[in-house]
């Protein structure tokens, strides 16, 4: 291992010299303090930045013992380091100075949930930052003195600072693990009380806007904090904060009703984000859901390969099977049915449906419409919606201001008014509705797609995430904007990531996609980030993996051999 020293003499060399001169960097050091491995070297100042990563021995660090009590609060405690490496860097590092983004040390940049990070490994032994350095250049001349100051000064300074704090830091680490902690216990107690879903009294569901996901706060207008209705008043025990009171939403068929603008959808979307934590003070930080909740919507355009969606459409003009859907251009009722069809494949047991992103002839039909409209190949939602749970076991909870039909095949009716809730179940129903339509097929041979050999075309270089809600799979490009449960970027890189090892897992084997995956994302999580030096990436749920390649246009599917 080469000394700190070496580094310095070594950008002293190379300082005034073209680009290329850096990647003689690609070495260990030895700090004071710590070791710096630079992995990666960029190819120029435009390309993505060169990859670092700081490694402190554990005994170095100012860490509280009792956030390595166990890995929810260790991962709690990844999150939090991240995020306090990237405000100390705001303060420390002094920005771009030269070409492209030349100078700038950068590090993930989390939003309101607590997700596990590779930017940040903690174990028994040390503490490592994952960080990237923009080395900096004018045009292509090495700016030696630039990097000097980057990585001898400022690096060291940051490092030193996000691992050795004082107490007042020690206690907000200790509340970020103490708060994660209870909610993965609140989503633990879910399923033994009967319940898919928890809201504490007192959370603040309403965000700023729908490009800012922090709280609402009392500044922007008034807030309502979340009260429950008495019927659905539940205490759930945590393990830091003791008895947290709340509404718990049980399993079954639930509609959400209420008037436009009373805090509908706010609930919702703060019920499809609770199968993450959330940071303290985020107003729903306690608000759990059971994990494989999968937001159902409308997502015309989409591509759907070998679906079977004749539970809601059967009879589409000129005889097209429906049993074994594929099509390149999905209407808006036939991809919510692909999205309802592909999440069982995925194993959902909650859906959550929302009439603002829903096809209004997929979640209802009048009396006057079926009296005029006499080839309908659409059994609508709330004729399946019963039988969903009833024989497959699959919740649901449902957001309407239009449909009152809904109430009649509702086990649960909460009305929001003035952000709300009530409980209204026996006075917005009569009787629970029985449903004609069953689902007919065999629930084993229901969608368990294998995928053929050879599916995805791409190399190791083009499995890539392009922002939030674009992959690039070799020419191909995938829109996963309909996916409302992917919460950042690195979550659809981790996407990327993992699709690579499923396409050659794929390319010889024949297991039904949802166990490949299964297997795929078992043997990834099992070993953590220890040995998968990037620090780009944030774990996804596998149901976001599975309904990426469901996307993907292209993709060979058949059906699983019996
Ligand atoms: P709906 O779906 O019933 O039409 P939304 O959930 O979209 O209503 O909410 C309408 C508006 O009210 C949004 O701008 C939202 O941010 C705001 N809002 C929702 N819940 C609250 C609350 N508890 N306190 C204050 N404002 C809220
Ligand atoms: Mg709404």
């Amino acid at each position: 291992m080469k000394k700190a020293q070496q580094l310095k003499e070594l950008i002293h060399r190379i300082d005034g010299k073209g680009y290329k001169a850096y990647k003689q960097l690609e070495e260990y050091y030895e700090f004071n303090g710590f070791t710096l491995f630079v992995d990666h070297v960029q190819g120029d100042p435009y390309a993505a930045p060169s990859a670092l990563r700081a490694r402190i021995q554990l005994c170095d660090t100012s860490i509280p013992p009792r956030v390595m009590e166990n890995e929810r609060r260790i991962l709690a405690a990844e999150d939090f380091l991240t995020r306090l490496f990237l405000t100390t860097s705001g303060k420390i590092c002094k920005g771009i100075r030269g070409t492209g983004t030349s100078g700038l040390i950068s590090i993930q940049k989390p939003g309101q949930e607590i997700l596990k990070r590779s930017s940040v490994v903690l174990n028994d032994e040390y503490l490592e930052f994952r960080c990237y350095a923009s080395l900096p250049a004018r045009g292509r001349t090495i700016m030696g003195p630039v990097a000097e100051s980057m990585l001898l000064s400022e690096l060291p300074g940051i490092v030193q600072l996000s691992s050795n704090f004082d107490s007042t830091i020690q206690n907000r680490l200790n509340i970020h693990a103490d708060t994660y902690e209870d909610y993965c216990a609140l989503r633990d107690e879910l399923s033994p009380h009967g319940l898919v879903a928890f809201i504490p009294d007192g959370a603040i569901l309403p965000r700023k806007s729908g490009i800012n996901s922090q709280p609402l706060s009392n500044s922007d207008g008034p807030v309502v904090s979340f009260q429950s209705p008495e019927a659905l008043e539940i205490t759930l025990q945590t393990p830091n904060k003791g008895p947290v009171s709340g509404m718990g939403i049980p399993k079954g068929v639930t509609v959400i009703a209420g008037g436009g603008f009373h805090g509908k959808s706010t609930l919702l979307n703060a019920i499809q984000m609770g199968v993450y934590g959330h940071l303290p003070l985020d107003g729903r930080e306690l608000a759990a859901t059971v994990p494989d909740a999968v937001k159902i919507r409308a997502e015309d355009g989409r591509s759907i390969q070998n679906i079977n969606i004749s539970p809601f459409i059967r009879n589409l003009p000129f005889g097209k099977d429906t049993t074994s859907f594929s099509t390149t251009n999905a209407s808006g009722s036939t991809s919510q049915a692909a999205n309802i069809m592909e999440a069982i494949e995925a194993k959902a047991t909650l859906l959550l449906i929302d009439e603002d992103t829903s096809a209004t002839n997929f979640m209802i039909r009048d009396d006057k419409m079926k009296a005029i409209v006499r080839k309908e190949p659409i059994t609508p939602l709330i004729d399946v919606i019963r039988s969903l749970y009833q024989d497959q076991g699959i919740s649901s909870i449902l957001v309407t201001g239009g449909a009152g039909d809904y109430f009649e095949v509702a086990d649960t009716v909460i009305l929001m008014e003035d952000y709300l809730p009530e409980e209204i179940t026996a006075k917005a129903r009569t009787e629970l509705r029985d449903v004609d339509t069953k689902f007919t097929m065999d629930p084993d041979s229901l969608n368990r797609r294998v995928q053929l050999p050879s599916p995805m075309k791409g190399n190791k270089e083009t499995f890539a995430a392009k922002g939030k809600t674009t992959l690039q799979i070799g020419q191909t490009f995938v829109d996963i904007s309909a996916l409302e449960q992917i919460a950042e970027v690195y979550q659809t890189e981790c996407i990327a990531f993992l699709l690579k090892q499923y396409n050659d897992a794929m390319a010889t084997g024949t297991a039904p996609m949802d166990t490949a995956m299964e297997r795929i994302f078992q043997r990834f999580t099992s070993g953590g980030f220890r040995n998968i030096k990037r620090g780009n990436l944030a774990v996804p749920r596998k149901q976001e993996v599975l309904f990426t390649i469901n996307r993907t246009r292209g993709i060979q599917t058949g059906k699983k051999d019996k």
